[in-house]
């Protein structure tokens, strides 16, 4: 394997660079029956963050993952989330108005903020910071 300047063996193709500088999981498979108030299928973001919200209310949980936890579309995002994608808040306005827009954009600073509490809370080493979002337009 061909390796890059960070060490990595990532040039010319198309890897995950979460996926190649992370230890794999090693969750045993489900030793038999178990009994749970909820079972979430799919170990993405969106499951994992289901399972943990879950939790934290209350429920047992069981997670179950076909493949390798965000291995799927979670692992080869930029890793990034913002409430800024594309010109979304044109559109919005334009087809459904202001009103509704504004509601998309609460509820993706509402996400944002809770994928910053999930790190304060677990305590997880992701370098997560704050930076701006600018979406720049080339004509009027
Ligand atoms: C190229 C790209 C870049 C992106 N970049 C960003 C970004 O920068 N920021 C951002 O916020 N969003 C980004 N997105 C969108 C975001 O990544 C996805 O919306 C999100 O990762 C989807 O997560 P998920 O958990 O729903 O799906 P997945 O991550 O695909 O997880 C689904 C999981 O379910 C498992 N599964 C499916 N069926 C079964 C089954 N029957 N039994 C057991 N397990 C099963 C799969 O193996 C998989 O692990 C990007 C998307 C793409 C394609």
């Amino acid at each position: 394997m061909e390796h890059g300047p960070g060490g990595y063996g990532l040039p010319g193709r198309h890897e995950s660079f979460w996926m190649e500088t992370t230890a794999e999981t090693a969750y045993p498979p489900l030793p038999g029956n178990l009994e749970t108030d909820v079972v979430v299928v799919g170990g993405g973001i969106t499951g994992i963050t289901t399972a943990v919200l879950l939790k934290q209310a209350g429920y047992t949980v069981a997670l179950i993952e076909g493949d390798r936890i965000c291995r799927g579309v979670t692992g080869h995002t930029t890793a990034k989330v913002t409430s800024l994608h594309r010109l979304i808040y044109a559109e919005l306005i334009d087809r459904f108005g202001s009103r509704q827009a504004q509601q998309y954009a609460e509820a993706n600073q509402a996400a944002i903020e809770t994928v910053a509490s999930f790190v304060r809370e677990y305590d997880i080493p992701c370098s997560f910071e704050a930076k701006p979002a600018y979406t720049y337009g080339s004509t009027r």
